[in-house]
């Protein structure tokens, strides 16, 4: 008899374990679609003059970016203009830190208290005197933790790291295939955590293979997050240049339209999350 009533004891207990555990992981059991598949454009640094050259492209793809902005205490008024501007086309202005340290050996030297110090809040204060409250944040260099990433919940509602095709570690090249590049899709309450692919020349994607990832996005209901740094407006010469062709981007674009893929802002996505 005590065998029985054990045994069933056992019985509830696993049957509540799965089902805790079923609740835990429901997103990712049962993932939400997004109601529009799309992608999401994210611009990192201070090219701010480049980018604002970028605007009638945007506005013949009726295209909404974000742009995170490092070290904004550097920048001129006609420089503070021009995101004004952008900010009323309807571009997203957000955080990219004060002074563009790797969170991970900054933090190694110092604290976690002082990074706030150092990168955070002063990069806030500057944007909020010019008018704009950032709500989403880039980590400088990819550089992130998680215990970092739960501190700057606080402040920001999503949190974007680098993904990369191509990666050199000294003489070492790694290379992943286009379809093994799982992370850079955004779906509704997955994480606030989420990974953009590079679109910069050093990251050597083919238009074959963007054109990859947009179907994926579009197949899979999803948001395919892109990002690059500089626009170069002219054809690279040596393969060294820093940055992205506005050519591939504006390719990007017309691939993206030709799919009916919509275009969102990070802060948008940041929305599909639960609070
Ligand atoms: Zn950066």
């Amino acid at each position: 008899m005590i065998f029985i009533r054990q045994k069933r004891g056992i019985i509830a207990l696993l049957v509540a374990l799965s089902m805790s555990s079923l609740w835990l992981f429901r997103s990712y059991l049962f993932p939400q679609n997004m109601p529009k598949a799309g992608i999401a454009l994210s611009f990192d640094d201070r090219y701010i003059k480049e980018w604002h050259l970028l605007r009638p492209i945007f506005r013949k793809y009726n295209a909404h970016v974000t742009f995170y902005l490092t070290q904004p205490d550097s920048l001129s008024s006609e420089e503070w203009n021009m995101l004004s501007e952008l900010s009323k086309d309807g571009h997203e202005i957000a955080c990219h830190g004060a002074i563009h340290t790797q969170s991970i050996p900054f933090v190694w030297r110092n604290s976690i208290r002082e990074y706030f110090e150092v990168e955070i809040f002063p990069a806030l204060n500057t944007m909020k005197k010019h008018g704009f409250t950032p709500t989403t944040f880039a980590h400088p260099g990819g550089s992130q933790f998680w215990w970092l990433d739960q501190k700057l919940y606080q402040y920001f509602n999503l949190l974007r790291d680098v993904s990369l095709k191509k990666r050199r570690l000294g003489n070492w090249v790694f290379e992943r295939k286009i379809d093994e590049i799982n992370e850079i899709y955004f779906k509704p309450n997955q994480s606030k955590s989420v990974s953009a692919l590079m679109i910069d020349i050093s990251n050597e994607l083919s238009e074959k293979e963007i054109v990859e990832v947009l179907k994926k996005a579009k197949n899979t209901q999803s948001v395919a997050m892109l990002f690059g740094h500089k626009p170069l407006f002219q054809t690279p010469q040596t393969g060294q240049e820093y940055g992205f062709e506005v050519e591939f981007l504006t390719y990007i674009l017309s691939e993206s339209a030709k799919l009916g893929l919509k275009t969102y802002t990070m802060a948008e996505l940041s929305q599909f999350n639960k609070p």
